[in-house]
């Protein structure tokens, strides 16, 4: 055991933050201990550098370390790191993702996809009067309690289950939400599945959604988390054409910073207080060096990125020939027979996958031809 881990697990329960975080799923004793991010590349403690498919769990679609970012919070922590009141930043933040984000009229900003899942819910339950909400097995929308019973991501890597509520089916099943959505105060669901492994939804899946919720006076929950700015500038609303009433946005909103956002039709999020009576607040929420990051990083994203990410993607997809391999614009997963064994090969070899099956790889502007190929290579020696 390092040094670093033995103290770690002395302060900290499990010696991580955040259980995703720990490698015991791949058969690996310690967790990474991170000393910088470059660009697509990582470097550890040990001074060991990997190409790294995680980037903090989707935030990061211009690296790690982006010269811009960095610069905008640098200057913006220069005039201070919080004030707890209103901002020019957060009102241009919010006209940003108002004008990328199809359904979205007004947006509250605040710190984690957590608050933005568990706010949505609230405010769709005040909306409908209803209680109950459907939801889907494998999908994660943070860890408030109503979601975390049958949820993906570590939920699922770790075969806990704690709790929660909602009726849950599985994805992809329109049948089962027929049948659960009779007053149902909203159906909550990633759009594009991430956190059980990258899967799409099927042909006519989010259509059948919002015509199912319609009929029900059920509200279409969107968490785009994940998908938001990644698999189109608008989300998988924009490239899937489905309009949700309620969209929960996190990751690269924020530009790699705490900050995360839901938002929708202007009569339903006036229902907030202060304009309406669903309390929500946040000490930190709208925070100037997240508005920042996240301004900096959304305002660069122009439609040529999302080109140049397909392209990369396009050359992803030779992973295709070493299992089944999901992709979806920039986020995608390949399905290991023995997922740890490979996970611990690419390590090896200095590439750096999610430590469980259950999540997704994240491609970014800075991963070139040369780590694409590189992964390529390594997948393929592993599976010779
Ligand atoms: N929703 C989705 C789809 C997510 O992927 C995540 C986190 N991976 C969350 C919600 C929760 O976000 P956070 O970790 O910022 O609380």
């Amino acid at each position: 055991m390092t040094d670093l881990y033995d103290r770690a697990l002395k302060v900290i329960p499990g010696g991580v933050n955040s259980p995703v975080r720990a490698m015991k799923a791949v058969g690996l004793e310690e967790p990474l201990f991170v000393a910088r991010g470059e660009g697509a590349y990582l470097e550890d403690v040990e001074g060991r550098r990997f190409v790294d498919w995680v980037l903090s769990w989707g935030p990061l679609i211009f690296g790690h370390a982006d010269p811009e970012t960095v610069d905008v919070v640098v200057a913006a922590a220069r005039e201070g790191t919080t004030f707890g009141t209103a901002t020019e930043r957060e009102v241009e933040l919010a006209e940003e993702i108002v004008a990328a984000v199809p359904s979205v009229e007004l947006v509250r900003l605040v710190s984690s996809g957590t608050e933005a899942a568990m706010t949505a819910l609230r405010l769709a339950r005040a909306a409908t009067g209803r209680e109950p909400f459907v939801r889907f097995r494998g999908n994660y929308h943070g860890h408030a309690d109503p979601f975390l019973s049958e949820a993906g991501s570590g939920v699922r890597t770790l075969g806990l289950e704690a709790g929660g509520e909602g009726r849950v089916v599985d994805y992809n099943d329109l049948d089962a939400v027929e049948r659960e959505v009779d007053g149902a105060a909203c159906v909550f669901v990633e759009p594009v599945a991430g956190n059980m492994g990258v899967v799409p939804p099927a042909d006519g899946f989010l259509e059948g959604l919002r015509r199912l919720c319609d009929a029900s006076g059920a509200l279409l929950v969107f968490d785009e988390v994940i998908t938001g700015f990644r698999v189109a500038r608008g989300g998988a609303q924009e490239r899937y054409g489905v309009l949700p009433d309620l969209t929960v946005l996190g990751k690269i909103v924020g530009g790699g910073l705490p900050l995360a956002a839901f938002g929708g039709r202007g009569e339903l999020m006036e229902r907030l207080a202060p304009a309406g009576d669903v309390y929500q607040a946040g000490t930190l929420s709208g925070n100037p060096l997240a508005t920042a990051a996240g301004l900096s990083v959304l305002r660069r994203l122009t439609p040529r990125v999302y080109e140049a990410l397909e392209a990369k993607g396009r050359r992803l997809d030779a992973l295709a020939d070493y299992g089944r391999f999901e992709r979806v614009g920039a986020m995608a997963t390949l399905f290991a027979d023995d997922y740890p064994a490979l996970f611990r090969h690419l390590l090896g070899r200095g590439i750096y996958l999610a430590p469980s099956q259950n999540e997704a790889m994240f491609l970014s502007t800075v991963h070139g031809d040369d780590e694409i190929d590189r992964t390529v290579e390594a997948v393929a020696e592993f599976s010779a």
